[in-house]
């Protein structure tokens, strides 16, 4: 192996060993978590490398380089989609991922179940909460959410699998804890008062920084970026 498949190998090794302490402080079977690979500054050959380790959960934060990656690489790879998404790029952005995660408004979730509609593609989706209240960050406000539920669980041909959250201080890793812990509470509530088809499974919560404690309060997505291309040299 060269130097950057070494670094990416035990880069990996190390955060899916850390993945699984932090199951086993939870009582949780690491099957239960998936490790999304954040992708958005890495170079391509830094992501060949890692699904060459079976990482197969790969996550970009931009339309054009998600579309350009996923036409080059394994059509096996499952895409995540965590930027904020505009309107106009729907089409292009489901057409390429499996999970978006950051679904930040009813105008965006009704533009996305319009551009289903004309497919029998079902797609899936998060709804992304700003708990934290940071105006640096988008999503719905706990009280924006609790009030739209009804209309955004109106939607027929988009499946809303669950919540999506960043805390705030990634630094360090206990101030995030209160943050998922409230995520994975909402997500409580929110089921309590949904429709049956709706069934919130997932909660994605936990970066480089925190994705430990995201596990320890109920993750079942980390999405990982920067931890997992330690030591190497970024692009730009
Ligand atoms: C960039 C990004 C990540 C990964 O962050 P790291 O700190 O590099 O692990 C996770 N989630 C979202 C929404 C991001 O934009």
């Amino acid at each position: 192996m060269d130097d950057l498949n070494v670094i990416i190998h035990d880069n990996y090794t190390r955060i899916q060993n850390r993945i699984d302490a932090a199951c086993q402080r939870a009582q949780r079977d690491p099957q239960s978590v998936r490790l999304v690979a954040v992708t958005k500054y890495a170079r391509l050959e830094w992501v060949q490398a890692l699904v060459e380790l079976g990482c197969l959960d790969l996550g970009e934060s931009r339309t054009p380089q998600l579309e350009e990656r996923a036409t080059l690489l394994s059509p096996e790879l499952r895409w995540h989609f965590i930027g904020p998404l505009q309107r106009n790029k729907v089409r292009r952005t489901i057409a390429h991922c499996n999970l978006i995660h950051s679904v930040d408004s009813l105008k965006l979730l009704q533009a996305i179940d319009r551009i289903a509609g004309e497919s029998e593609f079902k797609p899936e989706v998060l709804i992304e909460v700003n708990l934290a209240g940071e105006a640096s960050k988008k999503g719905f406000s706990r009280e924006s959410l609790t009030a739209e539920w009804e209309s955004l669980c109106q939607v027929s041909h988009v499946k809303i699998a669950g919540l999506m959250t960043m805390a705030p201080h990634v630094e360090d890793r206990e101030l995030a804890r209160p943050v998922f812990r409230e995520l994975r509470e909402l997500r409580d509530e929110l089921q309590q008062c949904s429709p049956e088809h709706v069934s919130l499974q997932e909660l994605s919560m936990g970066m480089s920084g925190d994705f430990e404690t995201g596990i320890e309060e109920g993750a079942t997505l980390v999405r990982v970026g920067s931890a997992l291309y330690e030591g190497l040299e970024s692009s730009d």
